[in-house]
């Protein structure tokens, strides 16, 4: 009895060896170095202008990424490799006056625009909180009141404030809302690059109504309780609300195996970037994202590549998501209009990334919160890397990628990205800088680096355990809902 024991423990373990060993040359045959760098070089090269939302370079992108689905034989779905993503861009006003008691003000964020000019009395508030609008009457009329809220007047606080307060005033009739902010010249610096750029959203089903004007003023003087601001002139001119569409990249593979196909597996990225910003003190203004998010997308076309030439037993979908960077809106809308049942994806493996510091390891957000966790490492450790899990929880980095929507509708969705142990300075060199360009990259550590995510894919998507949620998680019980468990 236990010689037989000990026989069927070898022979399972060796043909788990010779198993693996075969799933290993399948990975090195088709992941290439040449390959990999061709494809980094082209997406955040110059001409792509860092494949900002809404520009023509995106699209440009999107070609490239659909024209490489059509040559590895990867299918579109419904005819099409695209997805067509509604979205409204908020153009910046082409210029704001805004003048208190005769004092023209020079520090302003223009939130939200609407050409616009008056000339009267405003109406003060506290914050802008409703128990506030019971008693005045801002019908017609410009509210002037403090950025943030009685309880947290921090600029975090204040920026979650934004949309409540706008809300408000337009809904009890205001034609402007100005928050007087008081904050230091540094922060406030660092909020006009940040909320003063144009602003893309998801498009609503009734986009008619217009935004009212909402701005930030800088004014350390003022004295609202005091009532010494009687007069506002305010002017607003050439703001825009844009109608574009973006598109998601999108392909499929089928499984090889009669039933677990009709399961799907997600390889994602998002392949957006931040476009074209404030030059750096090479001069280089084009912030060509090669970390984030050329190589998240080669990850997916290097899973596109290998799993079109030896499938999986499950079937695969590759997303390309736009608009990541403007709030992870592809995705977002992606879960809202999916092109598969959501129930019959069993795992969603997003890659993102800022950027690596450690060239031993791979970085997986949610490693340890999925039963594909010893794939995972598996795979890792097969091309002498070493997985770990989140380096900064504390960011809360999982709820704050593309994986985050997947998640949230139950689906097992970790982030793969390469090898980083803390949000350090070498991270922060690159990390949305105009220095994150494709020749300051390591391609050999990044062969290795694509070689696990393929090896993982093969590994989850031939496993005939499902994937699941660790016991626990915050969204175990939104998978046991997606699947009927
Ligand atoms: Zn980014």
């Amino acid at each position: 009895m236990k010689k037989i024991t000990l026989l069927l423990l070898l022979l399972s373990s060796f043909s788990f060896y010779a198993q693996s060993t075969s799933e290993i040359n399948i990975v090195n045959e088709t992941v290439k170095k040449n390959t990999i760098k061709k494809q980094i070089f082209y997406l955040a090269s110059d001409d792509l202008k860092g494949r900002e939302t809404g520009s023509p370079e995106i699209d440009t992108a999107a070609h490239y990424i659909a024209k490489t689905f059509k040559n590895l034989g990867v299918k579109p779905i419904n005819g099409s490799y695209y997805q067509n993503v509604p979205l409204t861009k908020n153009k910046k006003a082409k210029s704001v006056k805004l003048v208190f008691n005769e004092q023209p003000q020079k520090e302003l964020i223009l939130l939200k625009g609407k050409d616009m000019s008056y000339n009267k009395g405003v109406v003060i508030l506290d914050y802008g909180l409703e128990s506030e609008y019971s008693t005045k009457d801002v019908k017609g009329k410009v509210v002037i009141c403090k950025t943030g809220t009685p309880e947290k007047s921090d600029f975090r606080s204040a920026y979650t404030a934004i949309a409540q307060k706008q809300h408000l005033a337009a809904k009890y009739g205001a034609i402007a809302l100005i928050e007087i902010a008081n904050y230091q010249n540094k922060v406030w610096q660092l909020l006009k690059n940040n909320l003063g750029k144009e602003k893309v959203q998801l498009a609503k089903a009734k986009d008619n109504n217009t935004p009212i004007a909402h701005l930030w003023v800088l004014n350390k003087d003022i004295d609202l309780q005091n009532n010494n601001l009687k007069q506002v002139n305010l002017e607003v001119n050439g703001a825009q609300t844009e109608k574009i569409t973006s598109k998601n990249v999108v392909g499929i593979l089928e499984g090889s195996d009669p039933i677990l196909k009709n399961e799907f597996v997600i390889y994602s990225a998002h392949y957006d970037h931040i476009g074209i910003g404030k030059p750096n003190q090479e001069n280089d203004s084009i912030y060509n994202g090669a970390r984030d998010n050329a190589v998240g997308v080669v990850t997916v076309l290097s899973a596109a590549e290998n799993l079109a030439k030896y499938p999986t037993k499950r079937s695969a979908l590759f997303i390309l998501f736009t608009a990541e960077e403007k709030g992870l809106i592809g995705s977002k809308y992606y879960t809202q209009n999916p092109l598969v049942p959501m129930n019959k994806v069993v795992f969603c493996f997003n890659s993102d990334g800022g950027g690596y510091n450690d060239k031993t390891k791979t970085t997986i957000i949610g490693l340890k919160r999925t039963t594909a966790q010893k794939h995972i490492e598996q795979a890792s450790k097969a091309f002498g890397l070493e997985a770990i899990g989140d380096p900064v929880p504390e960011q809360n980095l999982f709820d704050r990628s593309d994986n985050v929507h997947f998640a949230k509708a139950g689906i097992p969705a970790p982030t793969y990205s390469p090898g980083m142990t803390a949000f350090d300075e070498e991270i922060l060199k690159y990390y949305h800088q105009a220095a994150d360009n494709p020749e300051t990259l390591d391609y050999d550590y990044l062969e290795l680096f694509f070689k696990s995510y393929v090896l993982s894919a093969r590994l989850i998507a031939n496993d005939p355990e499902k994937p699941f949620w660790l016991k626990g998680d915050k969204y175990y019980e939104a998978g046991e809902k997606l699947y009927n468990k």
